[in-house]
């Protein structure tokens, strides 16, 4: 694992929380809609995730429904996305997604199942 990329906060309306956001970390997030995840996403360079429901079926909406809004997951940045995935399962960890699915910024990404009350993420960013 090479370091956190970002941290993803459930929003019921990103709209919404957009305006405490933006005025609070003082910077302007990139807009994005990712329906593999039934999501839409405001992300700010500082690396906080906004992650709002695009319908009722989305996992997001599930979360917020049975926890409210508030940290959802923490994502960390690694070279070889499946790589670390057969690490992982032969190594006993649960994974939500055996396979890589496209996340925000077109980049593969894939959930474990979560680790002590937290759901981690893994993205694929490959150094240049
Ligand atoms: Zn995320």
């Amino acid at each position: 694992m090479k370091h956190v990329d970002h941290v993803g906060i459930a929003v019921a309306d990103l709209d919404e929380a957009r305006k405490l956001w933006d005025v609070l970390l003082g910077q302007t997030p990139v807009l994005e809609d990712v329906p593999t995840q039934k999501v839409k996403t405001a992300t700010y360079p500082c690396g906080i995730e906004l992650v709002a429901p695009m319908s009722p079926e989305s996992p997001i909406a599930r979360f917020l429904g049975k926890r409210g809004p508030g940290i959802h997951h923490v994502t960390l940045a690694v070279d070889d996305i499946k790589a670390h995935l057969a690490r992982l399962k032969g190594q006993g960890v649960k994974l939500v997604n055996e396979t890589p699915v496209k996340g925000a910024g077109g980049c593969p990404v894939a959930f474990l199942h979560p680790v002590g009350g937290v759901l981690v993420e893994l993205k694929e960013k490959r150094s240049k």
